[in-house]
């Protein structure tokens, strides 16, 4: 394998990203991902994603429901824990790499790290068909523990995040997609399909099968839904604030939109009825809590 170039990776990160780290489970690197994930300060600030081959898993044919799993966590940990990059991580002397290259015949005779590439461009593409505004990175660790900072090919032209120049995630989703999983919902409520009773899952065939980002389709889902059970006030409010740290800009600011998205959510899932004026001032404490603001006439003049 080539040596891999110098790099620092710290001038690459960001305190800004939350990581979702896609990696083999290959045991004679766990130390090592754990160890690079540190040096970059990343403790506490990223999910940890393993499975055999890491980002091969996303396009594998031979397990059909790898792709489904690992976008599934994806998203879920987009909702839950506002990540905002994915990283993946491959390493040196894999052997599903390895396995799955000599299948290939473009590929086998070309050397390891051009196997690694080929996978990051397919998984990047596939990543961002899904999740249009996601920051991706593509890296490989070598047993040394170096790491090599790669292209993730064409696919990734997402500019790290400055989410004044990012599009809203609405504007990124051919309105065809976004319709589709509308449809898909009206008719999950008419023939009563248990399936949307359970949220997580209709929000994740949102993602995976509708190609819409998370919170896109957790929109779709809160807007086509009638009620559902209620949910304790705990867990009420850690769904509605990851929802408006979800749709917030960097800078903490919500629109009003969303704001009124979040009210309409309290009022349906409370376990007690609330008026609006009650769940008004719910969403403002979280809010408050979260250091976010509603959108201002200055924030639009400045496209915030
Ligand atoms: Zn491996």
């Amino acid at each position: 394998m080539n040596t891999p170039l110098p790099q620092s990776a710290s001038s690459q990160d960001s305190g800004n990203f939350f990581d979702f780290l896609v990696s083999c489970i290959d045991p004679r690197f766990t130390a090592l991902h754990t160890r690079h994930m540190l040096q970059l300060g990343r403790e506490g600030r990223y999910s940890d994603f393993s499975i055999a081959g890491g980002a091969l898993a996303a396009i594998s044919h031979q397990n059909p429901s790898w792709p489904v799993t690992l976008w599934e966590n994806l998203a879920l940990s987009m909702q839950i824990h506002g990540v905002n990059r994915l990283v993946f991580l491959g390493h040196e002397d894999c052997a599903a790499v390895k396995q799955w290259a000599q299948a290939q015949p473009n590929l086998r005779h070309l050397p390891e790290l051009e196997w690694h590439n080929a996978i990051f461009t397919s998984a990047t593409a596939e990543a961002q068909r899904r999740f249009p505004n996601l920051n991706i990175q593509c890296r490989v660790i070598f047993l040394s523990g170096d790491v090599l900072h790669c292209n993730c090919g064409p696919a990734n032209t997402a500019q790290p995040t400055s989410s004044r120049m990012a599009l809203p995630a609405s504007a990124a989703i051919p309105s065809s997609d976004r319709q589709g999983f509308v449809e898909f919902i009206k008719a999950a409520m008419r023939s009563r399909n248990t399936l949307i009773r359970d949220e997580r899952r209709a929000l994740a065939i949102g993602v995976t099968e509708y190609g819409l980002s998370a919170s896109e389709a957790r929109e779709v889902f809160f807007a086509h839904t009638v009620a559902h059970d209620a949910l304790p006030q705990e867990k009420l409010t850690d769904e509605v604030t990851a929802f408006l740290r979800m749709r917030a800009t960097k800078q903490g600011v919500v629109r009003k939109a969303d704001i009124e998205l979040a009210i309409a959510l309290v009022r349906r899932r409370a376990e007690t009825s609330l008026s609006r004026a009650e769940a008004d001032r719910l969403v403002r404490e979280m809010m408050l809590r979260e250091n976010l603001r509603p959108r201002r006439l200055t924030d639009m003049l400045l496209g915030g």
